[in-house]
């Protein structure tokens, strides 16, 4: 039985698996998964027991993730009768379950998620720094059931990102999901578009395959496969990450190990972004600067919206 949320004791709240990973990876917070307690999301059920009756996190800090993270129950994990979080089958039996990721958000919400530590933890001494984006009042009125009235939308772009990767199996599934993003709504089968087909809409997630990530160091591009067809000629299509994108990222580290790893992996990797659409620019050749030629190119301006990663059945 996975979970897709789970009550996180010291920042009294329901959390997503992803919002952990990003707190995990968020050099400007104090955050480790693994020194934290997370608890049953059913507020009745977790009131039944004590704070010590946790459950486990599956691939909460692993930067690059093949199965689809989630929670989960230990094998001495208690629940109400009634809670749906109870394991009906003991052992190995849901464990195909853990393969994909069934809950869907309806709406990838483009302003990231704060996550304001609003208690002292009795008996902690640790200072922990506050999000200096929050201030306390914004806890007034808002209590920790707050985030139970939108449970489906997530500001976390690995999460949509994986219901498409783990579903792609499924296109009914697809198909019949729905995804909002800022004022446009659409499916998930519709929202995901193969980066050869840029062309059709802006402002779609487009992802492709990638032929290679040239590394200057402090900058990369990110090249694809696949081509993009205008009147007859085929384009080549790339993104741009550039310095001061990188360096001023929360995340840095945790982005770095990955596209460094993607730099030198032998395994076939796709990249998923959204926000910006690759255009036709003229650069100049490098062999004969004098000449340029057409390439369908995009900087990316926000890396909490572009993934580097494996996406088995995907084509
Ligand atoms: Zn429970």
């Amino acid at each position: 039985m996975k979970f897709d949320t789970a009550y996180c004791l010291s920042l009294d709240e329901k959390l997503s698996i992803y919002d952990v990973r990003e707190l995990n990876f968020d050099e400007t917070v104090a955050f480790d998964s693994d020194k934290d307690s997370f608890l049953c999301p059913n507020d009745v059920c977790r009131a039944a027991f004590q704070a010590s009756n946790v459950l486990t996190t599956f691939n909460a800090k692993n930067v690059n993730y093949l199965r689809t993270p989630h929670f989960k129950n230990t094998p001495a994990t208690q629940h109400i009768d009634g809670c749906r979080y109870a394991s009906t089958h003991k052992g190995a039996a849901s464990e195909s379950d853990d393969e994909r990721e069934d809950n869907f958000p309806s709406e990838f919400v483009l302003t990231r998620r704060t996550y304001p530590r609003n208690t002292a933890l009795p008996g902690s001494e640790e200072k922990i720094p506050q999000d200096p984006t929050k201030t306390p009042s914004t806890r007034v009125g808002s209590p920790a059931s707050s985030h139970e009235s939108a449970p489906d939308k997530t500001s976390v772009f690995a999460h949509p990102v994986e219901c498409y990767v783990s579903n792609i199996d499924n296109k009914d599934k697809l198909k019949s999901m729905p995804l909002k993003i800022g004022d446009h709504t659409a499916t998930y089968w519709t929202f995901f578009k193969k980066i050869e087909y840029l062309q059709d809409n802006k402002g779609l997630i487009y992802w492709g395959k990638i032929k290679e990530i040239k590394d200057y160091t402090n900058s990369f591009r990110i090249d694809f496969e696949k081509k993009v067809w205008l009147d007859k000629k085929p384009y080549s299509v790339n993104v741009y990450l550039s310095k001061k994108l990188i360096e001023n990222y929360r995340k840095r580290k945790a982005f770095l190990e990955q596209i460094k790893a993607a730099v030198d992996s032998e395994r076939t990797l796709y990249c998923f972004f959204y926000g910006v659409t690759p255009e036709l620019k003229q650069v100049p050749s490098k062999k004969n600067p004098e000449q340029t030629f057409g390439v369908f190119s995009a900087d990316i301006e926000n890396l909490d919206h572009l993934i580097i990663r494996e996406a088995p059945g995907v084509q």
